[in-house]
């Protein structure tokens, strides 16, 4: 795991994994099964949990390459657009052929909660061989981010780049999936919500927002029993917990509080925290740092409509932190 000083170029971030148009709706209530609804406006805005990611740490001044696959339809060219706009580094973004690009029919309702159904498309097509040939994008990587919406075998050859190549890696166990102890013992920060961290420990209980933080002890030493060091366990609008047994910890567990925001769409609330991080990891901060920064940039990114474009740039973030 490589570290960078203060002061110096931050280092550079790869993320490795999905796009999405996001097809959204928004309604006053979640649809009940069976039930239909009138919907209250209609968007199609970029999304996908790994450009997401990589637009979040992008727009806070990341140095940020994204390795992926689009279709070569209206969409691929949208999320191409808009992670360029942000200046994520997409030349690792493949187009693929004879395939859609990946999209994510998301309902929001009037409390801002969301449901979500995905289409994988050409992100189902993203393999080992997209690693191997992305290959240069992981030298010097100070952070890698992967999350599960690409198959985890291409999660699993991509954490081992990047831990070959001495970055950080961020494990997003987000959609939940069982994975490989091997993808488990490749990966420094695992960044879970509080229902994918119980699934992720056999079903185990997860203390409430308001519990002491030595409540949090045994969840740190089941974690460190699957070979992770590190973990992030956000909490929605209470905020977050941060479990460090590293030897860079200057407390084992950290609870931040959460930024009071009036909050109207928090899709992606938590791939903003993961840009967050990563963009602050890349800079030289220590864990629990990064994650207060995320923690704000987050909050704000719960403040506006969408994913991508609600995301802040460092100085929102730092205005707020004051
Ligand atoms: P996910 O969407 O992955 O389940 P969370 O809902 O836990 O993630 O949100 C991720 C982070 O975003 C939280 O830890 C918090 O920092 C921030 N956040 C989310 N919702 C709110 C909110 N309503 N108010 C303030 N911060 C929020």
């Amino acid at each position: 795991m490589q570290t960078q000083a203060q002061g110096q170029e931050p280092g550079r971030i790869v993320v490795v994994g999905s796009l999405n148009a996001d097809l959204t709706i928004y309604t006053q209530r979640l649809p009940s099964p069976g039930e239909t609804l009138h919907g209250e406006g209609f968007t199609v805005n970029p999304g996908g949990k790994s450009a997401n990611q990589a637009v979040a740490a992008g727009r806070l001044g990341g140095n940020v390459s994204l390795v992926g696959a689009v279709g070569r339809d209206a969409n691929g060219q949208m999320l191409l657009d808009s992670c360029a706009a942000a200046n994520v580094d997409v030349s690792q973004v493949r187009r693929a052929d004879g395939v859609e690009t990946g999209v994510a029919v998301v309902t929001v309702d009037a409390h801002g909660e969301n449901s979500i159904v995905i289409s994988a498309g050409a992100n189902g097509t993203l393999s080992p061989a997209d690693v191997e040939a992305a290959g240069s994008a992981f030298d010097g990587a100070a952070v890698l981010c992967l999350c599960l919406e690409v198959g985890v075998d291409t999660v699993e050859a991509a954490a081992r780049a990047g831990a070959e190549a001495g970055a950080t890696v961020l494990l997003n166990l987000s959609p939940y999936a069982p994975i490989p102890a091997s993808l488990a013992r490749l990966s420094n920060v695992l960044l879970v919500n509080a229902h994918e961290a119980s699934q992720f420990l056999d079903g185990e209980q997860i203390p409430d927002p308001d519990a002491e933080t030595s409540a949090w002890e045994p969840v740190l030493e089941l974690l460190v029993a699957r070979g992770l060091p590190s973990a992030v366990v956000t909490l929605g609008a209470q905020g977050s917990v941060v479990l460090d047994s590293t030897a860079a910890a200057q407390k084992r567990i950290v609870r931040i509080h959460p930024t009071r925001v009036d909050a109207v769409d928090t899709t992606g609330a938590g791939d903003a925290f993961t840009g967050g991080l990563a963009a602050r990891l890349a800079a030289g901060d220590a864990l629990a740092d990064a994650a207060a920064f995320a923690s704000v940039g987050a909050a704000l990114a719960a403040t506006k409509k969408g994913t991508q474009a609600a995301y802040p740039d460092a100085a929102a973030v730092n205005a707020r932190l004051k």
